[in-house]
């Protein structure tokens, strides 16, 4: 047995709203492996920070999403929602699942088609698609998600023009009994917007209507908001089946399940209160079936899921640069991860676990990103073991939304490697150089000497 780290006695002072005198629950193992690849050889072959992504994990949680919707309900689609992380290699990964392809700008859409997606299976979401992007998705016969009437009438021109019909579906904003409402993207249920776009698509003639969509919010804890929303569709497309005799082929659910990650200020972690997809999954499908479609006309069922599919997959790794006290004693410990690359760090308590073995003392710490900003802060306030110089960490789910919201700030972006099925390691985006941040920058002839 290894010999056991000196630490000198402390006197530690009880915080009197604490559950009780050992203060909040640490977690008590070391993360020393990710899919049994060591995270020091990990940070020795590709540096720290670094993220690293378990495609076993991606692939576990996906089956057990599908499984949960295709156990209920007879035709299911999952559709990859790009933005929630577009490294391709994570994309392809979905695809090799079977899942299409959902994009919310010009950028993710010629993404998806880089990596191979047949036009047909990719779904364009989003408020700002050019003429060019629509004239592209048309020409493909991607399926259009209308935002608002100017797009409308803008892809009723294209239609004209290319001599083309569309396939859309309109997105649709409801009342499902959580506030703030997301009322700002496609058009209103209860007011009428949504009904009036369907009758002006319908009445065009010129446009193939194929499904209805929605995506309700993210980070969604309500199961049963999810059904209020998958019967407000319900009713519009059995509206348009009995107004017009056409039959609505697709329901999109969209995404925003809640991972499984902790909101700051929640009193319980989130591996114990987010909902599962079973409880999902339960709500919408029972929502379609109970529904007036007839049980052999009942819609594909498709879902945008991101969050919930990839954040447990995504681990982010760091190194301890030092330890100082704050004025009022409080510990506090400055990793090499800033919230540069780790967005999510301003609404998650991420879990944060040493690397290596650890003695039974911990502290309340303050956890410090490397940037010179009062606000890189990666955790307020964590119990944790004395860590010291040169130990390293892993944040825990960081899968969604990091790779994508991170930027270039003070330091360069770290790699990104994934760990395959047989635990072999594949760097999936190269760490940023000086050399590749200022390839983007000119320097106009005049300003390119100085004296000093
Ligand atoms: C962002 C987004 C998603 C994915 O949301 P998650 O919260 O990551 O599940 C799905 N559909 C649309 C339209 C989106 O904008």
């Amino acid at each position: 047995m290894e010999k056991q780290r000196y630490e000198r006695p402390v006197i530690i002072k009880l915080e009197s709203n604490m559950p009780n005198k050992f203060g909040l629950r640490t977690e008590y193992k070391p993360k020393t492996h990710i899919d049994n690849v060591s995270v020091k050889d990990l940070i020795n072959e590709y540096g720290s920070p670094l993220f690293v992504i378990s495609e076993k994990t991606i692939r576990s949680t996906y089956k057990n999403a599908k499984k949960a919707f295709t156990t209920r309900y007879p035709k299911v689609q999952f559709a990859w929602s790009y933005k929630t992380n577009y490294l391709s290699a994570v994309c392809n990964v979905f695809h090799q699942e079977g899942s299409w392809a959902e994009v919310v700008s010009g950028f993710e859409y010629d993404k998806a088609i880089k990596n191979g997606v047949d036009g047909k299976k990719i779904i364009f979401n989003g408020p700002d698609k050019t003429e060019k992007d629509l004239t592209k998705a048309i020409e493909n016969d991607s399926l259009i998600h209308i935002d608002h009437l100017d797009e409308l009438y803008t892809i009723i021109e294209l239609s004209e023009k290319l001599n083309k019909k569309p396939k859309v579906a309109i997105r649709v904003n409801m009342d499902t009994g959580i506030y703030p409402m997301w009322d700002r993207f496609g058009f209103n249920y209860e007011n009428g917007q949504a009904w009036d776009a369907l009758n002006k698509i319908m009445r065009s003639k010129k446009l193939d209507l194929v499904g209805l969509h929605t995506h309700i919010g993210t980070f969604m804890l309500s199961p049963q908001a999810y059904g209020t929303a998958a019967y407000k569709l319900a009713e519009l497309a059995i509206g348009i089946q009995k107004k017009y005799d056409h039959e609505i082929k697709y329901i999109d659910m969209g995404g925003g399940f809640a991972s499984k990650n902790t909101l700051k200020g929640a009193y319980l972690p989130g591996v114990d209160t987010s909902p599962s997809f079973d409880d999902f999954s339960e709500a919408i499908t029972s929502a379609l079936i109970n529904s007036d479609f007839k049980p052999d006309k009942l819609p594909l069922l498709i879902l945008e899921t991101g969050r919930a599919l990839i954040d447990d997959a995504g681990f982010l790794l760091g190194t301890v640069i030092s330890n100082k006290r704050l004025s009022d004693g409080k510990r506090t410990t400055i990793i090499d991860v800033g919230v540069n690359i780790l967005f999510t760090s301003f609404w998650y308590d991420h879990k944060v676990t040493p690397a290596q073995p650890f003695t039974q003392y911990t502290e309340d710490t303050v956890l410090y990103g490397p940037l010179c900003m009062n606000i890189d802060v990666i955790r307020e306030n964590a119990s944790l073991p004395l860590l010291n110089k040169g130990d390293n960490i892993v944040i825990h789910q960081v899968g969604a939304y990091n790779m994508t919201q991170w930027m270039q700030f003070i330091t360069l972006r770290p790699k990104v490697v994934m760990i395959d099925m047989d635990g072999k390691t594949h760097i999936i985006r190269e760490n940023e150089s000086i050399d590749s941040i200022t390839s983007f920058e000119k320097v106009p002839e005049y300003l390119k000497k100085f004296e000093l």
